[in-house]
């Protein structure tokens, strides 16, 4: 145990830079928390100590294929040129300064793309995810002096407690909050295909309690880590109806959705809807730093005022400048075709997994792939199946599910070999 574990004074020799690769393991599991895990984890995690193309290098050597995007973000690839070059031309003119009476070319620059890209003129920079959910949240309340929300189970919005509690009040993380989060509107999770009665009941749920709604909000056709389930978009027209019916606002989370991994550029595009406000996040900077964005129409920011929100890290001219050069880069490669080759590369590659006594459904949108287990899955057992394969991928629940680099390339046959392994070894029902 070092002098920090001990509770003493740190020595000199606490700041004494770079750490050979087994202190890395080791001082990981005396002082770092990592996600949903306690400090040490049971498992501890693999020290990767490098990242190029769509690979991850490990401290041992080991090369592995990133199935996992570095969660939804990493849509070029890691070490990009184009991306490394925008980050160290960025960092000339500055790394950073406030954005409260300052403004600089990289975040209106940012703001405008969004804008054209989504159709919603007003945009809010925020530093994750989980913050422009509550900025979104924070727009509806303030705009409608009300503070329900309807959404629908099975959601995923981040992890503070405004976005927690508009999360899968079961599957979700969060239940051990439960006492402590505001009770908002939950319909039934909306299935895949498309259901009259469904419709009713949403329709029904939506007017009961229009009355005391600032908003709706949901991930639009994917529900991301709520439990990969994908459904019909024309529930998304029907909410975008029934919030006009009703004068609700609709707030679409695209955070994990946004920037073609569905095959559309957004989640709403399948739907044709556009919404009142909409998150983005995760791909925005090509996984390269933390940022994210809340936008919404002309008339939602003049009904908002005065909104009461201004991170420290708002605008970040680093995050702006990566996000500026991944946006482009999208605009230029071309992933609608990318996209569509690797859904067709993963609907046929997991085929033969779906035939396995473990497995539920097998089940592939866009560059999403999913194989859902009967029972929840050995988190450790599946990683080393597919780790044999040159794979990295981070199961969790029942699912075993990839959602690769646009980039990927080749690679992808090597990522659902490794997943229809993982499916073979899984316990049968
Ligand atoms: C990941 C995610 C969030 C939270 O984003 P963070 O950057 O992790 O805070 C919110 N909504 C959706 C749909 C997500 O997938």
């Amino acid at each position: 145990m070092g002098p920090a574990a001990s509770g003493e004074r740190p020595g000199p020799d606490a700041f004494a830079g770079p750490l050979a690769g087994p202190d890395v393991a080791g001082l990981d599991r005396e002082h770092v928390w990592h996600p949903y895990a306690a400090v040490p984890q049971p498992v501890p995690p693999y020290v990767v100590s490098r990242a190029r193309g769509v690979r991850l290098t490990l401290a041992d050597g080991r090369e592995l294929v990133d199935g996992m995007s570095s969660w939804w973000a990493a849509i070029h690839g890691y070490h990009h040129p184009v991306l490394n070059r925008a980050l160290t031309a960025q960092l000339e003119d500055m790394a950073h300064v406030m954005f409260g009476g300052l403004t600089h070319e990289p975040a209106v620059r940012l703001a405008r793309t969004l804008a054209d890209m989504t159709g919603l003129p007003k945009v809010f920079l925020a530093d994750s995810g989980s913050v422009a959910v509550e900025v979104a949240i924070k727009m509806a309340f303030q705009l409608t002096g009300r503070s329900r929300l309807l959404t629908v189970r099975g959601g995923y919005h981040g992890d503070t407690f405004g976005a927690m509690s508009v999360c899968d009040p079961v599957n979700g993380m969060h239940h051990l909050f439960s006492g402590v989060l505001p009770e908002h509107v939950f319909a039934e999770r909306p299935p895949r295909e498309f259901d009259e009665g469904y419709a009713g009941r949403l329709a029904e749920l939506v007017a009961r309690h229009a009355g005391e709604l600032a908003a709706i909000i949901v991930e639009p056709v994917v529900q991301g880590a709520g439990g990969m389930h994908f459904y019909h978009p024309a529930y998304l027209r029907l909410l975008r109806e029934l919030a006009d019916e009703y004068g609700v606002l609709l707030i679409v989370d695209e955070i994990a959705t946004g920037f073609g991994r569905t095959g559309e550029l957004f989640g709403c595009d399948h739907a044709g809807i556009r919404p009142d406000i909409m998150c983005l996040g995760k791909a925005l900077t090509g996984g390269y730093l933390s940022l994210a964005a809340t936008l919404c129409t002309e008339r939602v920011a003049r009904g908002v005022g005065v909104l009461m929100h201004g991170p420290t890290f708002m605008g970040n001219p680093l995050a702006a400048a990566v996000a500026n050069a991944s946006l482009e880069l999208l605009r230029e490669r071309p992933w609608r075709e990318e996209v569509r080759r690797i859904e067709a590369g993963l609907t046929a590659g997991l085929a033969p997994a779906a035939a396995e006594p473990g497995v539920r459904e097998v089940r592939v949108l866009g560059a999403i792939g999913v194989i859902e287990a009967h029972e929840p899955v050995d988190v450790r057992a599946v990683q080393e199946v597919v780790m044999r394969h040159g794979v990295w991928l981070r199961p969790f629940g029942r699912l075993v599910y990839t959602m690769p680099p646009y980039s990927v390339g080749d690679d992808l046959r090597r990522i659902t070999t490794a997943m229809t392994a993982a499916a073979r070894a899984l316990e049968p029902a």
